[in-house]
């Protein structure tokens, strides 16, 4: 065990671990938290909830025994468009040979499938490319009518029952959430988890539509993963509360060679409107197999880091992978050594985003100047709804943001949330009580020790959202400084 198991866990990018049959159990599960996940992603396209009910419960108790919040994120499937199944299970679609997708449920055969989604026949227009299996198979449009397409493979290629179907070309017009998406996202909600996923997301009012449905009580992820979102770069960013770049999905859709630049597309539009943005999926993916990942992998990992994610996530690696623990415990050591890494204190120099034009930006840069010229060994942000909290990591301070809030709620959230560490209090109400709160709480996370500073930030009158106005700095161990 490290020497502060459940305190700071001493870097800033916060690690996400997809929970599959390689990890969903407790002993698994204390192991990651140890290791250094920070959040536990459910992955609503695998599992029933009974299996997912067993998780949260888990993370739960857990979380009681640290006495810290612990994050927990669903992913909803969304609207994955998937062929029917064969006679012989799998086909050879050979190219020139006309295949054709319809809505006749019978089982198919190398001449067609069923793809049984009728609102799609209406938006392919001759010409579209229809991706199966990842990519795998590369089918054309020839010709197409309201229930059927006729389409001819670009090389030859394998399809077989149920595989997956992404048509890049075209924006679907399918709702934000399947019927499955709606049983699962009222599931999740009724089980306490802190983020929602949304899978697909083609537009800012896929993400309305389900802020209506959450109604408050997660945090909404879209997750970036069809060329149609990312015409709509900056609104989805604006209407979710984190996004993830979904490089799963977006190198199907979209070019290879556009995912790197992308990326850092969306990572630039999320910093700027002080967003939590994830990097997901293949990043230690020989981990799956290997105890060791490629140094490619080690170098994406980084190349995320320096770019200032809030979060970097596996996925199959935890879920199914042979080494699940040691890819978490070998994502913290990349990215800590990134962090001690002097260009990397540089380039988030560099790239500071000028504050938000209003006093709560204001105070915050000012909180960050602060910390930055005395040294301080955290900004401590006093928080009910994590406003403060999230304006504080917008500024990417070299001091951890110690987040001290009296709503679980807020806590679970920021864990998502690049440098931010939470403890949950008791309700602050008196301004005088703010400097020995925060003391305690460094002090017992092993964030500060005697003599170091502490800057505050936090809105008074405490409560009243999005009113950060105030900045003071206390001393560990000495006399309560200036407001
Ligand atoms: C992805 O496509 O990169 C992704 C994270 O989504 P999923 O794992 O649900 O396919």
């Amino acid at each position: 065990m490290s020497e502060l198991p459940f305190g700071h866990r001493g870097r800033r990018a916060k690690i996400i671990a997809t929970l599959g049959p390689a990890s969903a159990n407790s002993d698994t599960i204390a192991e990651l938290f140890e290791a250094g996940a920070d959040v536990f992603r459910l992955n609503f396209s695998h599992g029933s909830h009974e299996d997912h009910a067993k998780s949260i419960a888990t993370i739960r108790a857990l979380e009681k025994t640290v006495g810290r919040p612990i994050t927990i994120m669903m992913d909803l499937q969304g609207p994955k468009l998937r062929v029917g199944v064969f006679k012989e299970d799998k086909v050879i679609i050979q190219p020139g040979k006309p295949f054709r997708l319809d809505l006749d449920p019978t089982p198919g055969d190398a001449t067609r499938v069923c793809l049984p989604h009728p609102e799609i026949f209406s938006a392919l227009k001759p010409g579209a490319t229809l991706l199966v299996d990842d990519g795998h198979l590369r089918l054309k449009v020839k010709e197409c009518g309201k229930d059927y397409a006729i389409t001819e493979a670009v090389i030859a290629g394998g399809i077989s029952n149920r595989k997956g179907v992404n048509v890049p070309d075209v924006t679907l017009p399918i709702p934000a959430m399947t019927d499955k998406d709606k049983a699962d996202l009222q599931f999740g909600l009724s089980q306490g988890v802190d983020w929602v996923a949304l899978s697909f997301v083609q537009r800012p009012e896929d993400v309305i539509e389900v802020r209506a449905a959450v109604k408050g009580r997660a945090g909404i992820l879209a997750k970036l993963e069809k060329p149609s979102a990312l015409e709509h770069l900056d609104a989805i960013v604006d209407a979710s509360d984190a996004i993830m770049v979904a490089r799963g999905d977006l190198g199907v859709e979209m070019p290879l060679e556009q995912v790197p630049i992308l990326q850092k597309r969306i990572i630039r539009s999320c910093r700027k409107r002080g967003k939590p943005v994830v990097v997901a999926t293949q990043m230690l993916d020989s981990m799956i197999k290997s105890p060791v990942p490629t140094r490619a992998e080690a170098s994406d990992v980084a190349t995320a880091i320096y770019d200032s994610a809030d979060a970097v996530m596996l996925s199959a690696e935890t879920a199914a992978g042979l080494f699940p623990v040691r890819a978490v415990a070998i994502m913290h050591r990349i990215i800590c050594q990134v962090e001690a890494d002097e260009h990397y204190l540089e380039l988030t120099e560099a790239r500071r985003m000028e504050p938000e034009h209003n006093s709560p930006g204001a105070i915050t840069a000012a909180a960050r100047q602060v910390a930055h010229t005395l040294k301080a060994a955290a900004i401590v942000t006093f928080t009910s709804s994590g406003s403060t909290t999230l304006r504080a990591a917008r500024e990417r301070p070299n001091a951890p943001i110690m987040c001290i809030t009296p709503s679980i709620t807020a806590g679970r959230r920021l864990g998502l949330v690049w440098g931010v560490h939470s403890v949950v209090g008791d309700f602050i109400h008196s301004v005088d009580d703010i400097g020995d709160v925060a003391v305690k709480a460094a002090v017992e996370s092993g964030i500060a020790h005697d003599g170091q500073a502490l800057v505050i930030t936090a809105g008074m009158p405490f409560g009243k959202v999005g009113s950060t106005n105030m900045v003071r700095v206390v001393r560990v161990g000495g006399e309560t400084g200036t407001q």
